[in-house]
């Protein structure tokens, strides 16, 4: 007898089959550059806390002083009742952070995308898409119900072909790109990008998430490029740099004025809690005041990679502190990522389908919490376990 569920014991043998599960691995300590990993000390690699903000104490302070003032949580969505003055506030500095003239504070990165793309684009429209841009961005368009058509990755020149040959179809249109493409760590043409766009009057929208913090002295890719003010609207999160949670877009006032009129995930998804809008506040304050953490977080990584290329191996394309360590097929990455874990390493090998087919890499995130020391010592079990795999 056929069972109702057949398709799922089908996928999730194939998936298991073909390696892809996904486990989880569970955190037994606080973050940073030394944690506990199922019952294991290890140095970390994986995480996205850039600058060390989960769990620098500034912020953890700003959370509990919050928790106390306001509660657990808000407990309306943002248009009823939700709407604390520590939202308001953490939107002001993140607006004056990012040189904008407004910013709207929701639940997440991934909230964001699905919050302004259908607001400002629907079916009658047609959305300009760089081939990798994030999961969050291609279902915030899906969502639009927008036409979408994809230009090659990093390539102006077809952005502009592409275009011209479809914008005369549709009522109006939009091109998002990734700042940072956090696959590669490599970075978006944005100053191009954004002259192709202009020269046909389409909207430009950028996702930050990776940028912020890390480019652009901290202040993001558009400050990287000097382009503050110009593109309609950026996407960042406080879930990566920043170290907290929640998603921000900004721009303008009347775009965000009408986005704040329209995005779903603002309307009927509750606010994000105090302690959370706290230590976020706590965090942009942070990297207002100083560039120490950002200057820390590129020259580790420079070493790094560095000291990485000498021993031999393969660091890919990038251009920020995102190293991929390039070894080819799945099996080998993630062989290669046990082994690290055994040493004592923490580092996460990403394969098909995260990346093409071949370019299965061992994924390393640097941060500003790690010691000198620390990347002496991931080097060492990279050379170590490298030359046993044969990689290097
Ligand atoms: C991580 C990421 C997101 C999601 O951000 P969250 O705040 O974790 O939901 C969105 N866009 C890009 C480009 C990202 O890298």
């Amino acid at each position: 007898m056929t069972d109702k569920f057949d398709f799922i014991h089908e996928e999730m043998e194939r998936l298991e089959r073909e390696k892809l599960l996904i486990r989880l691995r569970t955190i037994n300590s606080s973050v940073g550059a030394h944690m506990v990993v199922d019952g294991k000390p290890v140095l970390n690699f994986c995480t996205n806390d850039y600058l060390g903000l989960a769990n620098h104490p500034r912020p953890r302070e700003a959370a509990k002083a919050a928790l106390d003032k306001w509660g657990a949580g808000p407990a309306a969505v943002r248009s009823i009742a939700g709407t604390l003055d520590l939202h308001v506030e953490l939107e002001r500095e993140m607006a004056r952070f990012k040189g904008v003239e407004d910013a709207l504070y929701v639940q997440s990165g991934f909230c964001a995308n699905q919050a302004v793309i259908p607001a400002l684009v629907g079916k009658e429209d047609v959305i300009f898409s760089d081939r990798l841009n994030h999961a969050s961005i291609i279902d915030g368009c899906r969502l639009a119900r927008s036409k979408i058509i994809v230009f090659e990755h990093r390539d102006p020149e077809h952005a502009e072909h592409q275009i011209r040959e479809h914008l005369p179809l549709y009522r109006r249109g939009m091109l998002i790109t990734d700042g940072v493409f956090s696959m590669d760590g490599d970075v978006a043409p944005l100053d191009k990008l954004y002259e192709v766009a202009s020269k046909y009057g389409v909207m430009t929208m950028v996702d930050d998430a990776h940028g912020e913090g890390v480019l652009g002295k901290g202040r993001g890719i558009v400050h990287h490029f000097g382009l503050q003010g110009k593109f309609d609207v950026e996407i960042g999160t406080f879930s990566k740099a920043f170290g907290v949670v929640g998603g921000i877009i900004a721009g303008s006032k009347l775009v965000m004025d009408f986005v704040r009129q329209k995005a779903r995930p603002f309307l009927f998804s509750s606010a994000v809690t105090a302690a959370d809008t706290a230590a976020c506040l706590e965090s942009v304050r942070i990297l207002s005041e100083s560039e120490e953490l950002v200057d820390k977080l590129w020259s580790n990584a420079e070493y790094f990679k560095q000291s990485m290329q000498q021993l031999g191996f393969d660091t890919g394309k990038t251009e920020t502190p995102i190293v991929p360590v390039m070894l080819g097929e799945a099996p080998l990455a993630k062989q290669f990522s046990a082994r690290l874990f055994e040493e004592g390493i923490f580092a996460m090998a990403l394969g098909f389908p995260t990346v093409p087919q071949g370019e299965a890499r061992i994924r390393v995130m640097n941060s500003a919490s790690h010691s000198r020391e620390d990347l002496d010592q991931a080097l060492a079990a990279f050379e170590k376990v490298g030359r046993e795999l044969g990689v290097i």
